[in-house]
């Protein structure tokens, strides 16, 4: 049986990509999943999937960029299922373009969801995994903080905050109470470019989505495997890439 059976995962970001298929695939292993996201039903439709087939699923409409609404998603977790083991930071966008474009509030956008929704699954989660004395949180960054390549500065400089956050409460954690992962995924074939308005840019992502990206479900089985590992070992980087991304 996988040691994923009967843990209680909140995910941000479950409606789509990345955050759906992990939350397929966790519940598929026996998983009770906390599903977050704005479009609620995108979101209910995931979820009746899942209890259709045996799994465990509820829904929660959660815009990240909103503190109160990451309690909820935590707080849910705990009323429906009496705990939360792992919270899964996925929520993203991708509001990218050259620096010289100037586009500010596509830069306030991406720190309010890709960092401050971080930061509020932290100030969510941190009480209710020290009161369980044990907890589990996972953020998806990207390869695009690891390789900084034009066009991509604003929201590498987002996901390379988020990836300094983990390392600072790994370091602060050593106690054993909470493990940090972050997730770092090259291209994958999903909705993200939709949140790019620059459509040169918008139009270069997709291509290189459809041509070389991986699905999604590749993703989810790197979270996964960081997941089912016992409490006292910590993965605390994994990057998931296509074979042919440079
Ligand atoms: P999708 O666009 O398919 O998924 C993004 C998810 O984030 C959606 O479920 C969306 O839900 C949610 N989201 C966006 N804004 C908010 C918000 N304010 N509050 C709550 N949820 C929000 O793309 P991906 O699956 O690719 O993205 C998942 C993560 O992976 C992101 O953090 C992205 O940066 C990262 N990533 C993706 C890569 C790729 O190539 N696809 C590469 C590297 C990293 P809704 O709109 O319903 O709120």
């Amino acid at each position: 049986m996988s040691a994923i059976n009967g843990k209680v995962v909140a995910i941000t970001g479950a409606s789509s990509g990345i955050g759906e298929a992990t939350a397929r695939l966790l519940a598929e292993r026996g998983a009770a999943v906390v599903l977050g996201a704005r479009r609620t039903r995108r979101l209910d439709e995931i979820a009746r999937d899942i209890r259709d087939r045996g799994g465990r699923a509820v829904t929660r409409a959660v815009d990240v960029s909103r503190r109160e609404d990451l309690e909820g998603l935590v707080g849910n977790a705990v009323t429906e299922f009496g705990r939360l083991d792992v919270l899964v930071g996925n929520a993203g966008i991708a509001k990218i373009g050259p620096v010289a474009d100037l586009d500010v509030d596509g830069w306030s956008a991406m720190i309010d969801v890709n960092l401050r929704g971080i930061l509020h699954g932290v100030a969510a989660a941190l009480p209710v995994f020290r009161r369980q004395g044990h907890g589990h949180l996972v953020a998806t960054v990207s390869t695009a903080g690891l390789t900084i390549t034009p066009t991509m500065a604003v929201y590498a400089a987002t996901k390379n905050a988020v990836r300094t956050l983990l390392e600072g409460l790994r370091q602060e954690s050593t106690d054993g109470v909470l493990r940090t992962t972050a997730v770092s995924p090259g291209f994958v074939r999903t909705e993200l470019a939709g949140s790019i308005d620059d459509s040169q840019v918008r139009e270069r992502i997709l291509h290189n989505m459809e041509k070389i990206g991986i699905a999604p479900e590749a993703v989810a089985r790197a979270i996964a495997f960081v997941i089912e590992q016992p409490r006292d070992v910590e993965i605390s980087d994994i990057t998931i890439r296509p074979t042919a991304q440079g």
